[in-house]
């Protein structure tokens, strides 16, 4: 069977990397377009402390942490070893003490028997500073141990030099789909049809353009992302636990002494790939309330992903009705790099006809109106 994948962001890699595992032959195409969520995601694996609340979405938020140990072994048995994956815990934050409250009961009721979430305490100020240097004198946390991080550009990568070499095919190129004989067919930017028994379309915030000339209304709009990068030179920062305040502002740190303040989140925004003043000073401003002792840190880049946000949290998954040989995944929103990789193995496993780990049922796409 030959399946072509459209879009390489944390998605598409996974379902080519599970796709190529179970023996099927893959060709990824992806444009890389600019704010490519992946590229710029945050990389905060840790499902257990969020205030939605929508039960589907949250299933395969969880089953995507889950997941996350499977991935990263079977990734180093296959000899990949740059995976910027670290189990670093976090702290949960927030400045009144009822809402403190609150997540103490959340995370407690979200992690009882649930192995990978680690342990669960209530550190104060002192010793959340201890593991964070940089945050406020004030502020006591719950510790969920089982939190992790991860760089996505390098898991993602991994993910499909994996796929490359069980055998799965790459090509760089900006694509569109069409009808042929009752058929989805994909067409490159020369014009030539790239044959393939199997389409799935995993092309994230651009998807409806090229779901729109097969008569689909595909609702996945961009929802623009800012996210402010930090350096702190010769700070060992690699072992900092994610920290989780009570809004939508967050702070993670990776191994070369780089601190990330995440971010904004712009609804209607369209693709405008541009740094803006207010994005800016929003994340800034949120970030060095919670940890002033960033101040002085230097900054490093800021980056923009356009996040794929459906018109409710939970993702589109699944077969499109009334068209064969089409399979669709989108919609992951804020929380793609923890679903990504679970989600990418359950659309492998669904082409390819395997019994599925979770099902799909709730994520269905919809057909031609
Ligand atoms: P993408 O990564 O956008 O990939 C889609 C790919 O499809 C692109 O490369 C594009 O070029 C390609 N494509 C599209 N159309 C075509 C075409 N016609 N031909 C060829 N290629 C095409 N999630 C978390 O779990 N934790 C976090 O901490 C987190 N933080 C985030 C912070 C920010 C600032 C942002 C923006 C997102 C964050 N996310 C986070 C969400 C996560 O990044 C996304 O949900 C996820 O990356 C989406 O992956 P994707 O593969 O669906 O899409």
């Amino acid at each position: 069977m030959r399946v072509l994948i459209i879009g390489a962001g944390m998605l598409g890699a996974s379902t080519a990397y599970h796709l190529a595992q179970l023996g099927a032959e893959v060709e990824i195409v992806d444009e890389e377009h600019q704010g490519k969520a992946t590229l710029a995601g945050a990389g905060i694996v840790c499902p257990w402390a969020t205030k939605a609340d929508e039960p589907q979405w949250y299933e395969m938020y969880a089953a995507g942490a889950r997941y996350y140990d499977t991935l990263i072994e079977g990734l180093k048995e296959r000899g990949e070893t740059s995976i910027g994956y670290g189990k670093v815990g976090a702290l949960v934050v927030a400045e009144e003490e009822a809402e403190f409250d609150a997540a103490e009961e959340r995370v407690l009721r979200r992690t009882k028997d649930v192995p990978e979430a680690g342990t669960i305490s209530k550190l104060t100020p002192e010793e959340a500073r201890k593991l964070f240097p940089p945050l406020r004198e004030d502020m006591p946390a719950i510790h969920i141990s089982g939190a992790a991080r991860v760089d996505a550009r390098l898991l993602a990568a991994a993910m499909l030099r994996a796929a490359v070499s069980l055998g799965a095919t790459f090509r760089r190129d900006n694509v569109t789909l069409a009808m042929k004989d009752d058929k989805p067919v994909c067409i490159g930017s020369s014009g030539e049809v790239i044959e393939a028994d199997e389409i799935i379309v995993t092309a994230g915030a651009w998807a409806s353009r090229i779901l729109q000339p097969l008569g689909l209304h595909h609702p996945v709009q961009p929802q623009k992302g800012q996210i402010v990068h930090l350096s702190l030179p010769g700070v060992a920062t690699a072992k900092w636990p994610v920290i989780l305040p009570m809004g939508s502002h967050y702070m993670l740190s990776f191994d070369d002494s780089r601190v990330v303040i995440g971010a904004t989140r712009e609804d209607s925004s369209g693709f405008d790939y541009r740094v803006t003043a207010a994005g800016e000073h929003e994340v800034l401003s949120a970030g060095l309330k919670i940890a002033p002792g960033l101040a002085n840190a230097t900054h490093i880049e800021t980056r923009i992903g356009f996040r794929p946000a459906a018109p409710t949290i939970r993702p589109i998954l699944g077969r499109v009705p009334g068209i064969q040989g089409l399979t669709v995944g989108n919609g992951l929103g804020a929380s793609g790099l923890t679903v990504g990789p679970f989600a990418g193995k359950c659309l492998a496993d669904l082409v390819a006809g395997k019994n599925l780990s979770a099902s799909l049922d709730a994520y269905a796409p919809q057909g031609r109106a």
